[in-house]
């Protein structure tokens, strides 16, 4: 019949023949474990052996060829179990004459067993690690010393392969370290009462994103060098009282035992700057960018609860922080945990489309007071959440690599209600707000392509990027400029005032307009300062040959602040919100009629 494992139900079985559950993936078999099984059962000449682990699995074999192979009964399971928890040699030479392979012992039905012997096996340092029991259906003498010596041979033999199989099972193969599953073993040991609690402290080698890339950029083993490198740092920082584990690919967790109150910061800031120092790895320097998230945990968490998310969420805020370390906050997690649904929710929405929708806000010529062009705003209406803004779901869809998809749907459905409006016989531009992910070298293709599908000339359109992306540019972003404004596309630098302004980087830019932004223009009939700024910023862009919008215009009187601004352009809830696409025609009908 050859060999059989499992991990046994725990307590006592009531069925003759006890069902074993599929070994759980983690756990490994015993190695060399056939090969012992099969010495002794032609030493000993019995029908099976059996091994018994402390954890509960069970390694049992028949010799092949038996015409009725002895079965592995409720009552030899119960005598290995106890043989494996007692530690101590027994040999049973006729067990008919022993209660508890009789019927009413514990099993149900009479055992098939005649003879049962078991030696106990041990591991490194004494440590009990379970049994090997053998047993046959005829009772026989007890056993001689030879026999009995080559018993006790075999339960030394399999006390390696159980001693190496307790290491793989409780050790990660890529650091030698004690793996998740070990984790979690010895916080349960740590944590005996339902209210007991510990810190457990998790570190996170560097963003995901970022190791990811350095896996794909210098291989596997690379990284599996520079985690060893980041535990051995960790190890000289650790006291001896404290355990390592890897717990993930990027991460590893250290479990300072007894540790009931919080490592006072300095432990953390002197942890963080070791960890922060470049690490030479296999000849390549590199730096990592650390996160130690710390969570103290409550034994009742362990039963159903996932501790290790919770902390993670913690190293996850501590990379971005210039601390490097975090305690584990609520909110924090709420709140990421609701960026997560929310693009779940996004990328659904932008696959079907109903949930989203384009408003459209009119830029108005101050001199004029003709409304020249309408900035296309995104509007997302979830169905239980309601009106998400834009500048929440933007910087998420940036995150979430959606942003191209959003960006093709505003460009779709903006030219196409643009085409209408012309169609209509409107004067018309349309701005769209890109993001600095979209700007590569496909974006004018992009947009030249949507432009001939909906039969919209380029000169009608104009890009808005913010302050930053248009000011720290590079070679790419030039290049990509200067095609959109040769193609005829206008551009215009957006929230233009709260970022850096590197003046000497505006001043080459192959921008159209300068959009000044909202916080700066709102209250500036009030606040003296914000005034003279916009003042300045607006005669800086008039005389770089931008076109001057105001953003923000909400009042009466902050329109007629900016009429001596050298402004260009107003827009703002003082001359309208941002309206749906189809309420567009009225408002510009009213605005003609009213003259301003
Ligand atoms: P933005 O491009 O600066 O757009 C102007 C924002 O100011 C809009 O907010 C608009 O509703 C708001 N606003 C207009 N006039 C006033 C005013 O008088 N007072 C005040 N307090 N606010 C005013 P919204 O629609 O919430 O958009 C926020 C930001 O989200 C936009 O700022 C833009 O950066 C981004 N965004 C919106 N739609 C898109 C899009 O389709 N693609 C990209 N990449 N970004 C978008
Ligand atoms: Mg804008
Ligand atoms: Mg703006």
């Amino acid at each position: 019949m050859g060999i059989s494992q499992g991990l046994l139900p725990s307590g006592q079985p009531d069925a003759d023949v006890v069902p074993v559950a599929a070994p759980a993936a983690e756990h490994h078999a015993v190695p060399g474990f056939e090969a012992v099984a099969r010495l002794a059962s032609g030493a000993l000449d019995v029908s099976l052996v059996a091994l018994l682990l402390a954890d509960g699995s069970a390694f049992w074999y028949t010799p092949p060829g038996q015409p009725d192979p002895l079965p592995l009964d409720g009552a030899l399971l119960a005598a290995c179990r106890e043989a494996a928890r007692h530690g101590q040699p027994e040999m049973v030479a006729d067990a008919r004459a022993d209660a508890r392979f009789l019927p009413g012992g514990t099993g149900t039905v009479p055992s098939a067993i005649g003879f049962f012997a078991c030696e106990p096996v041990f591991g490194l340092g004494g440590r009990l690690l379970g049994a090997l029991c053998v047993a046959d259906r005829r009772p026989r003498p007890a056993l001689h010393a030879g026999a009995h010596a080559a018993l006790r041979d075999a339960a030394s033999l399999a006390s390696t392969g159980a001693t190496l199989r307790s290491y793989l099972n409780r050790t990660d193969p890529a650091t030698g370290l004690p793996h998740r599953a070990a984790f979690f073993a010895d916080l349960r040991t740590h944590l005996p009462g339902d209210h007991d609690t510990a810190w457990i402290v998790v570190i996170e080698a560097a963003p995901v994103a970022r190791f990811n890339a350095l896996v794909r950029a210098m291989g596997h083993a690379y990284a599996d060098a520079l985690m060893r490198a980041m535990a051995e740092r960790t190890q000289a920082w650790m006291t001896p009282d404290m355990q390592l584990y890897q717990v993930g690919t990027s991460r590893v967790a250290v479990l300072p035992a007894g540790l009931h109150d919080a490592l006072p910061p300095a432990r953390l800031d002197e942890l963080v700057a070791m960890l922060r120092t470049p690490i030479d790895c296999l000849g390549v320097p590199l730096s990592l960018q650390p996160g130690v998230g710390l969570l103290k945990v409550e034994a009742n968490e362990l039963r159903g609860g996932d501790p290790l998310r919770r902390v993670m969420s913690a190293s996850h805020v501590a990379q971005d922080s210039g601390r490097g370390w975090a305690v584990y906050d609520h909110r924090q997690d709420e709140r990421q945990r609701q960026e997560f649904f929310l693009v779940t929710e996004l990328a659904a929405a932008l696959s079907e489309r109903a949930e989203l929708e384009l408003y459209y806000q009119p830029r108005v010529d101050l001199a004029s007071g003709r409304c020249v062009a309408l900035e296309a705003l995104a509007r997302w209406r979830h169905p239980t959440l309601g009106a998400i803004s834009p500048s929440v779901f933007v910087p998420l869809a940036e995150q979430a690599g959606l942003m191209r998809t959003l960006t093709d749907w505003v460009i779709d459905h903006g030219l196409a209600q643009l085409a209408a409006w012309l169609r209509d016989g409107l004067d018309l531009r349309l701005s769209l707000n890109v993001s600095s992910i979209d700007l590569d070298a496909m974006l004018e293709t992009r947009l030249a392509a949507a432009a001939r599908r909906h039969g919209v000339p380029l000169s009608r359109l104009e890009l808005e990027f913010t302050e930053s992306v248009a000011i720290h540019h590079d070679e790419l972003t030039r290049f990509v400029l200067d095609a959109l404004r040769e193609a005829g596309v206008g551009i215009a630098i957006d929230d233009f005032g709260i970022g850096y302004s590197n003046l000497d980087a505006l001043r080459r830019i192959p921008a159209t307009s300068l959009k000044i932004d909202q916080s700066l223009v709102r209250a500036l009939d009030t606040r003296a300062q914000d005034a003279a700024i916009v003042r300045s910023m607006a005669a800086l862009g008039h005389d770089l040959g931008f076109r001057v919008v105001m953003e923000g215009v909400e009042t009466a009187c902050v329109m007629a602040a900016v009429r001596d601004m050298y402004c260009d352009e107003v827009q703002g809830f003082h001359i309208a919100h941002p309206l749906p696409g189809a309420a567009v025609t009225g408002w510009l009908r009213g605005h003609a009629a009213r003259g301003t």
